[in-house]
């Protein structure tokens, strides 16, 4: 390396294969995913010591591309001849842009429905170049056809988190808590819609506990929203409905593992209302500066819900995941804003859009 260049980031692959179970030899295929901020909490920590890990900094803006990126390689040293997998869209904008880099083509599965998916992953998907299909039901039963398809067809490479290398990539997200802080955090609020990726994170915890790297593993308070919640009510949840529809998921393909973790880490779901997802969605972007798109916001709800319960006590270490960025969903945040004002081009009448606080 030339005097004076910074060693560069590799990617999720490179830099973790040791802790990663990936076939030997399989190539990398990345974008530089990973190496996410960790950002502290100015005004959302209520006297807790709180920390935002801005996974919509990843290259397709969001934390999905960890999980992709070793699924993506495996998939290459199997011989998969295609990628497919079912969507809320950010799998499926992940899918579609490692599909590209690793040369092979993608088929994506995404509910039909009317704001189904938000029009900013349904671009990517295009723009990617992958065959996109609007499926005449809800994200589950789009699951179920492409776990089926998968099975037919052995050149198939399945790439939602039922495939074990998604939660390998995706652990890595806790590595770098630990990494950042320099120690697990006392708690970790995290969004669960599918549960790969909170199952994800407590494989990464314990591995570097039991690898001494750590000292101890977090409490974890999963949260999902009101009109999803199967793993609050312990009932699966027929039309799951929420405006964060990431985490629009009504039978977890994870559970079971997600209700391990959240045991044994003695933690909590929690459920959160859409009106407290959008609250802590506004409160991030006002108050902290960090766009984020609903369904991440749900972690900050979820913390605000532990704290309000005594779960999370003042002075606790805690760190919300922030999954993916407030541009996925470009209708919600101009539904969410003040209008814009309209004037003349002029000095005074651009005075006049000023608050009022800042008028004389
Ligand atoms: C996928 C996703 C989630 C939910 O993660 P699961 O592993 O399905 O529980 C949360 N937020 C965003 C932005 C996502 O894309």
């Amino acid at each position: 390396m030339p005097a004076g260049t910074v060693a560069a980031w590799r990617g999720v692959v490179e830099e973790f294969r040791g802790d990663l179970s990936l076939p030997a030899g399989a190539p990398a295929v990345s974008l530089r995913e990973g190496n996410t901020p960790l950002v502290p909490a100015l005004r959302a920590g209520r006297g807790a010591d709180l920390y935002f890990k801005i996974e919509g900094q990843n290259p397709t803006g969001s934390f999905k591309d960890r999980g992709m990126a070793v699924a993506v390689s495996g998939a290459l040293a199997d011989g998969a001849r295609f990628l497919v997998c079912a969507s809320t869209g950010n799998t499926s904008a992940s899918a579609a842009a490692y599909a590209a880099r690793a040369g092979l083509p993608a088929l994506l599965a995404v509910p039909a429905g009317e704001g189904a998916v938000a029009k900013g992953k349904l671009a990517q998907a295009l723009a990617f170049g992958a065959r996109l299909v609007l499926v005449r039901g809800n994200f589950d039963q789009a699951l179920a056809a492409v776990r089926a398809l998968a099975t037919a067809r052995p050149d198939a490479a399945l790439v939602n988190s039922v495939n074990p290398l998604r939660l390998e990539g995706q652990k890595t997200g806790a590595f770098e808590v630990v990494q950042q802080l320099g120690d697990a955090p006392q708690w970790l609020c995290i969004p669960v819609g599918n549960a790969g990726n909170i199952s994800a994170y407590w494989r990464g915890f314990c591995e570097y506990r039991q690898a001494g790297r750590s000292t101890r593993v977090p409490r974890l308070v999963g949260a999902q929203a009101a009109g999803a919640a199967p793993l609050v009510s312990g009932q699966w949840v027929d039309r799951p409905e929420t405006v964060a529809s990431a985490i629009r998921i009504g039978r977890p393909a994870s559970a079971h593992l997600a209700r391990a973790a959240v045991a044994e880490a003695d933690g909590r779901f929690l459920a959160v209302a859409d009106a407290a997802i959008l609250e802590a969605y506004r409160f991030l972007a006002r108050e902290e500066g960090i766009f984020c798109e609903p369904a991440s916001a749900a972690s900050l709800a979820g913390f605000w819900a532990a704290q309000r319960q005594g779960l999370i006590r003042q002075g606790e270490q805690v760190v919300c995941i922030l999954t993916g960025s407030g541009l996925k969903d470009p209708d919600r945040a101009v539904a969410e804003g003040d209008p814009p004002l309209e004037a003349e081009a002029t000095p005074e009448a651009l005075l006049g859009a000023l608050p009022r606080a800042l008028c004389d």
